[in-house]
């Protein structure tokens, strides 16, 4: 008789970890689509990489024991892993920076553990079931406290050589454009200057109100500036509009570069309506004629597919390897 490995392929485990909460989402899979079968939040021990790995062996037995199977496990976290040594790096989690996570994780475990990054994790969750079902390919973008992402064809997340495919983020906005927004080079953490990430995050948009003389001595909020805007503050206006054709050149890069079927927005920009009215005029204006934008849409799960796409993750690793 053949061994059977069905308990091994008829559920999943995805993780999303961040610096305060991480959270187990056990599912099912029932002929290719995910049932949530139980679900656990836990402080992340930020500071103490055994304890981490640890609470992690806990949440996996609870989930384990939840879908009746040694299940595999797929983690969603920040940060990028050297794909040449391995180890995390600049994790906002700081007991896993230059650890070895997912080779720690699967002795621990004693099973299959793939790890992406948050951003990749939400890509996953919108192309399979989320906004970008059946898209042939897709791009899912996030604008948050940064600018990740990630690229989807068929419904597979397509990571690269270094793993980092989507990482839009850090890409350099041309001199050209930062002089005609009347822009600095600001500083980015990755190391580098002009990261788009600076200009057209959650943050950024704070950062640009107050750079063009935006009032208040606090950074103010993207909908507060939104809001001020609306009522005709020229300040304001002007960040608005930078923000948008800084977003939309962003933009029109990944179309040039993967060409994706359909973009999907996600982080908390992600929640501001006139990006779905304005930005398709916007990138259109950064593309040579003949070249269409595709749809910009919003999200299905949003920041709350991460242990989703993490989990599916684990099963585009568990299905590639068997
Ligand atoms: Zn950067």
């Amino acid at each position: 008789m053949a061994m059977s490995n069905s308990n091994h392929i008829a559920a999943y485990h995805g993780i999303d970890i961040g610096g305060s909460k991480m959270e187990l989402v056990a599912f099912a899979d029932r002929d290719g689509a995910l049932t949530e079968v139980y679900r656990e939040r836990v402080a992340t021990p930020g500071d103490d990489f055994a304890a981490f790995v640890q609470a992690i062996v806990d949440l996996v037995a609870h989930g384990d024991a939840a879908v009746g199977a040694t299940a595999p496990v797929g983690i969603g976290l920040p940060g990028v892993i050297d794909s040449a040594s391995g180890r995390q790096l600049s994790s906002n989690v700081p007991a896993l920076n230059g650890r070895l996570v997912a080779q720690t994780l699967q002795q621990a475990l004693l099973r299959p553990v793939a790890i992406g990054n948050d951003c990749q994790c939400f890509a996953l969750s919108e192309a399979q079931g989320g906004a970008a079902d059946h898209a042939a390919s897709m791009f899912g973008a996030i604008l948050g406290t940064g600018a990740g992402g990630g690229y989807c064809v068929g419904g597979q997340l397509l990571r690269g050589f270094n793993g980092v495919a989507g990482e839009w983020g850090h890409w350099s906005l041309p001199a050209t454009l930062l002089a005609q927004h009347g822009l600095a080079d600001y500083r980015c953490p990755c190391g580098k200057t002009g990261c788009l990430e600076r200009y057209v995050s959650g943050p950024a948009m704070s950062k640009l109100y107050a750079h063009f003389g935006g009032e208040g001595t606090e950074p103010l909020a993207t909908l507060a500036i939104i809001a001020r805007a609306n009522m005709g503050d020229a300040v304001a206006q002007r960040t608005v509009t930078v923000h948008l054709d800084v977003l939309g050149h962003a933009l029109a890069g990944l179309v040039l570069a993967y060409d994706p079927h359909v973009i999907v927005l996600g982080g908390g920009l992600s929640k501001l309506p006139h990006l779905y009215d304005k930005l398709p005029a916007a990138v259109k204006r950064h593309l040579f004629p003949g070249v269409h934008v595709p749809p910009i849409l919003p999200p299905r799960f949003g920041d709350a597919g991460g242990a989703r796409g993490a989990a599916l993750l684990i099963r585009q690793h568990t299905k590639a390897s068997t």
